[in-house]
């Protein structure tokens, strides 16, 4: 039986930069994957959404340049060529994936893995290889509750990706990060489009602030509907096309998204064998370590319940390997930023200002709308504000939020800001570059201060 140092199962962006850097550490590693390299976020998710977005933008761009005094005329789009690109980008990536790993030295075993005990893994049942330490990162897949019915007219995210001819009109049945990204890709292409979500209001993690802009745009601009507070029911699917009830109404369409959430895969892992169990929502329990309660296993990634994003993912996976490798334990990072592709895009990080309130500490907040920004009038993007939480006595930064242009992309220095622990003044002091979207970070924090230059002062 051949042995390693460490075996990671599962090579999405948690496991394969484990794997990674275990072998860096001078482990001798394996990574055992029954699908895809690179895991959902490459193949089924960030990727092939984020490069589809592209070209959905890229015609909306084409066709809006009159606006810009470039005359384009009869422009027109071939949805099956966006996902022939898109399946591109994919392959490219995988490939590079495969190549890290194998220029590291990290062995790679195609083939579903299972505990046989706690340091012997088995592969498709019949390979059998030792593992000192493990780590897991199995990952998450679409949940499909039971009152959705299985038809080819209703379908998850992973295969919505795969369909290489739009529907003329879609159901999208959640409101949360995945549907509404895929149905602000859909409703720039034509796709008529309704999103059912049966909280109160969509991307209910959000500020409300942040949620009525994107909201607002989402219905106004590209003419989404959006119904909130109620559930779908009475779903049904034939050759014709699908129908939902929501309230009074029956809601008619040629497909039905289901983006109704995501849950772990833990399957045929054969746990109980390694002494570990999952908890009640079906998710496997790790500490701040990555650890679990089976001291040579680790877990990582959308599998532990925790954020359910590639980078956290990515984070955690350093963690764990420097953790199962090394001696001096190490806890991942708790400043994770949140993105959203949607139209307009939305990011936050550290305390939203409903939770740093909720904490009853005093907080003060500052504003700036891309609206006066040079930039972004010259660029025609002036939709949607960023905006500061801090503490009021000291000022320093405790959250962010951007909605708006590049939002996914300004989150960074918010990022940095915070866990360098910047205040409101050592940020308004940063000189930021002349004409960019970046500086309404520094706006804000003037903003937040009242010294605001490109704001007028209130009435006195
Ligand atoms: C449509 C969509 C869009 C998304 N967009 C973004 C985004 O823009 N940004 C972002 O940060 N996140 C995004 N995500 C979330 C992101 O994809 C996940 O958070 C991330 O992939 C989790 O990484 P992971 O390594 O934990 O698991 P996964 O990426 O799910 O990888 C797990 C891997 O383990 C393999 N596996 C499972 N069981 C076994 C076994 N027993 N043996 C061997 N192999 C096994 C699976 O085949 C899979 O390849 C998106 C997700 C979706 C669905």
């Amino acid at each position: 039986m051949e042995r390693f140092d460490v075996v990671v199962i599962g090579a999405g962006p948690g496991g394969y930069p484990a794997a990674i850097r275990a072998a860096q550490l001078g482990a001798s590693v394996a990574i055992v994957e029954r699908e895809r390299l690179g895991g959902t976020c490459l193949n089924f998710g960030c990727i092939p959404t984020k490069t589809l977005i592209a070209s959905a933008e890229t015609f909306a761009h084409v066709r809006d340049a009159a606006a810009f005094g470039v005359s384009v005329s009869g422009a027109t789009f071939d949805y099956a060529a966006m996902v022939r690109r898109k399946d591109k980008v994919v392959d490219q990536f995988r490939g590079g994936v495969k190549q890290l790993l194998t220029a590291n030295g990290v062995k790679q075993f195609s083939g579903s893995a299972a505990f046989k005990d706690r340091e012997t893994i088995v592969i498709d049942g019949d390979l059998t290889i030792g593992a000192k330490k493990t780590i897991i990162a199995t990952g998450s897949t679409s949940a499909t509750p039971g009152f959705i019915p299985l038809h080819e007219r209703i379908v998850e995210s992973r295969a919505f990706l795969a369909l290489d001819r739009l529907p003329k009109s879609m159901i999208v049945l959640g409101g949360g990060f995945i549907g509404c990204e895929i149905a602000s890709m859909a409703a720039m292409l034509g796709v008529k489009v309704v999103i059912v979500e049966l909280l109160a209001d969509i991307l209910m993690l959000l500020d409300a602030d942040l949620r009525s802009e994107v909201r607002a745009h989402m219905e106004k601009t590209l003419g989404i509907r959006v119904l909130t507070g109620a559930p779908l029911a009475d779903i049904a699917a034939d050759a014709n096309g699908v129908s939902g009830r929501c309230g009074d109404e029956t809601l008619r369409a040629d497909l039905l998204l289901n983006a109704v959430g995501r849950r772990p895969v833990t399957e045929g892992l054969n746990l109980a064998a390694a002494g570990l169990e999952v908890d009640a929502r079906g998710f496997i329990d790790a500490d701040a370590y990555c650890r679990t309660k089976a001291v040579t296993i680790f877990a990582i990634g959308d599998v532990t319940g925790k954020t359910q994003l590639a980078h956290f993912a990515t984070s955690q996976g350093l963690v764990a390997a420097e953790n199962a490798v090394g001696s001096k334990p190490r806890r991942h990072e708790t400043l994770v930023p949140n993105v959203i592709f949607t139209a307009p895009e939305v990011a936050t990080v550290g305390l939203s200002e409903s939770e740093a309130r909720a904490l009853e500490r005093p907080v003060k907040t500052g504003k700036f709308r891309f609206s006066g920004l040079g930039k972004s009038l010259a660029a025609g993007e002036t939709t949607g504000f960023v905006k500061w939480i801090a503490d009021a006595d000291s000022e320093r930064l405790l959250g962010a939020a951007a909605v708006g242009p590049r939002a996914t992309e300004l989150i960074a220095t918010a990022t940095t800001a915070i866990r360098a622990e910047f205040t409101a003044r050592e940020l308004g002091e940063t000189i930021h570059a002349h004409p960019t979207f970046s500086e309404a970070w520094m706006e804000a924090a003037h903003a937040l201060r009242g010294e605001s230059i490109h704001v007028p002062p209130r009435r006195r």
